[in-house]
């Protein structure tokens, strides 16, 4: 057997043990402390919805095993003769040129798609109806899937075509090229996915007057923030979760919160969510996550770029055919082995991000609101208070909230005896 391919199954089987490892160390961790809530949130969480959270966790853990081995199982099969099987049908059909690379790169997505589209039926009509939080009904599910598929080809098909054009006019240096087309298209994401995807997807609507409205406006003016950039999201359709964000830069700035998160909060506790959010627009970290993209884009680029022009990469890997898409989805293949490795650097860096919002919502509205809302949202998104600390730092984005909780305590300890005399009144 060819051996980049030996390499390619070994590393892949290997990533895919250990990812199940993680999942039951969660799994066990979780179940471990089901039957009793942290003494520090024994005021603040009922022991229903402790174990509420504990049986959600353990069913998307469940979901997400069964999806690690589902991705294997189907790159194995690309690698093991799929490739060639699909690469020869359609030579047969169309000669060699960038339309039959083109079609081909895409042939390989959509069977993706489809072939994960079970799991995903799964996650919404199973697992998120089974804890209360689906309000996808399925035909919404088939025309959001079509509307996503639609938008992914009217962005993929001209970039794929401009790539595989880059790879054969530029030769050495198309990998170049390539980086300055992903980073024109990184910095236009925001103001594409603001003005012309997500409304496909959502109504957003400015902040309504009220109590949380002007209070917001106050906060706003503090931090040097345009009213204008306040929205409000029709969650509520597709699924009861709440959440909030910020996207853009420049003039697309905006903070949007969902409409499950106004309904269910507290204006204190939606004008430190805001806060949270303008923290992240300050420490501008939207912005200098472009820019580590920008830099990451740049090293896989440039990799591909030597890869795509070695002539024992496609032989390696068992590819019978030569053609700069197939050279593309190698070098795909093998950027897939370093995902893994790259992720947790990413997650620390978001991690110590929500560390810094967090921080500047408590120097904007104090600690107490801050902490009441992420405790109305990990309770209200069934967020587990007990994970597995190893896989915390693997996986998390955000850390864990009875951290963030510590951290907010422990900047301003006054607050903590404040909040904990209101939670035993309560
Ligand atoms: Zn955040």
């Amino acid at each position: 057997m060819p051996t980049l391919l030996v390499a390619f199954i070994v590393i892949s089987t290997v990533w895919t043990a250990l990812s199940l490892w993680l999942s039951a160390r969660q799994i066990a961790c979780v179940r471990r402390h089901r039957d009793a809530v942290p003494a520090d949130f024994a005021a603040s969480v009922t022991i229903e919805e402790h174990r509420k959270a504990a049986d959600y966790t353990v069913a998307r853990e469940r979901l997400a095993g069964v999806r690690t081995v589902w991705d294997l199982l189907v790159s194995l099969a690309w690698v093991l003769g799929g490739i060639n099987l699909l690469y020869g049908a359609l030579a047969s059909i169309l000669a060699p040129s960038l339309g039959l690379g083109v079609l081909f790169l895409l042939a390989t997505f959509a069977i993706g798609a489809v072939l994960s589209l079970p799991l995903d039926i799964w996650r919404t009509f199973v697992v998120e109806q089974a804890f209360g939080f689906n309000r996808t009904t399925p035909l919404m599910f088939v025309l959001d899937k079509v509307k996503g598929w639609a938008i992914a080809l009217a962005i993929s098909v001209p970039l794929l075509f401009a790539c595989l054009w880059a790879m054969r006019a530029f030769v050495g240096l198309w990998w170049l090229w390539t980086w300055f087309g992903v980073i024109a298209l990184m910095f236009a994401a925001p103001t594409i996915y603001v003005r012309l995807i997500a409304p496909q997807f959502n109504k957003f609507t400015p902040l309504q007057d009220g109590e949380p409205r002007a209070r917001i406006e106050t906060l706003l003016r503090r931090c040097g923030f345009r009213a204008s950039g306040l929205f409000s999201m029709d969650a509520s359709r597709r699924s009861a979760h709440g959440n909030a964000f910020f996207i853009g830069f420049g003039k697309t700035k905006r903070v949007v919160l969902f409409d499950t998160l106004i309904a269910a909060s507290t204006p204190d506790e939606i004008e430190a969510v805001v806060a949270h959010e303008l923290g992240h627009d300050r420490h501008g970290h939207v912005l200098f996550g472009l820019l580590r993209g920008a830099v990451i884009a740049l090293a896989v680029l440039a990799a591909f770029g030597w890869l795509s022009k070695q002539a024992w990469l496609l032989p390696s890997f068992g590819i019978a055919y030569r053609d700069d898409a197939l050279a593309l989805l190698a070098c795909l293949l093998l950027f897939g082995l370093v995902g893994p490795v790259l992720a947790p650097f990413g997650n620390w860096i978001s991690r110590r991000n929500e560390f810094q919002a967090d921080d500047y919502a408590r120097r904007q509205v104090a600690a107490g609101p801050m902490i009441s809302a992420l405790l109305r949202l990990s309770r209200d998104n069934a967020s587990t208070l007990t994970p597995d600390p190893v896989y915390a730092l693997v996986h998390y984005s955000h850390p864990p909230v009875p951290i963030r909780i510590r951290h907010l305590h422990e900047a301003e300890p006054k607050v903590m005896h404040e909040a904990e005399s209101k939670e035993s009144h309560a």
